[in-house]
């Protein structure tokens, strides 16, 4: 793994880049290392430890990203978590219409959430007043999901505590 994590000079996760990036931006004054590896590299004028995690030393401003309204993206965002029962869980969670599709319930952030399939049965075709269903939270558009996607089935330990805010995709390799 050479990957090199980056942060924001408020600590917040960037984006992931080669060892070669992350060293030019090190040299170039622009980022400073967080975390090292127990790895050298360099050739005979110089060696320096293997960056893991680097800081860059002047804000990156963003542009927001729209969410997009997906299945995935609704699951995510109620942590997917039934919105009914409490239920936790990644496999058996559903996305249910708050006021049903067949009495014109838009799709919309604001009219979907996460749902067991239990929930989403007993529900059935009613409004949670209807069905004596509490939500346990408002449904809002999410203003942003930091997303960093992240192709390797297993991250560093050191990376984790600048992650957890995170949803970290990883696509497993195949091969
Ligand atoms: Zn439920």
């Amino acid at each position: 793994m050479t990957e090199v994590l980056v942060l924001n000079f408020t600590y917040e996760a960037l984006n992931i880049t080669s060892f070669q990036r992350a060293v030019k931006l090190i040299f170039a004054g622009k980022a400073e290392i967080v975390h090292d590896r127990d790895r050298l590299i360099g050739a005979q004028t110089f060696a320096m430890r293997m960056p893991s995690i680097i800081r860059m030393l002047y804000y990156i401003r963003r542009p927001m990203q729209k969410v997009a309204l997906t299945k995935k993206n609704v699951l995510i965002r109620d942590d997917h978590m039934c919105q009914y029962c409490g239920l936790h869980g990644e496999k058996l969670m559903t996305v249910d219409h708050v006021v049903p599709k067949s009495k014109g319930g838009p799709s919309t952030w604001e009219n979907l959430v996460a749902a067991c399939m239990r929930c989403n049965n007993r529900k059935n075709n009613r409004t949670p007043d209807e069905a004596n269903m509490a939500l346990r939270r408002k449904p809002k558009q999410p203003k942003y999901i930091p997303w960093i996607q992240i192709k390797r089935n297993t991250l560093p330990d050191e990376w984790g505590k600048f992650l957890f805010l995170y949803n970290v995709s990883i696509e497993e390799r195949i091969g």
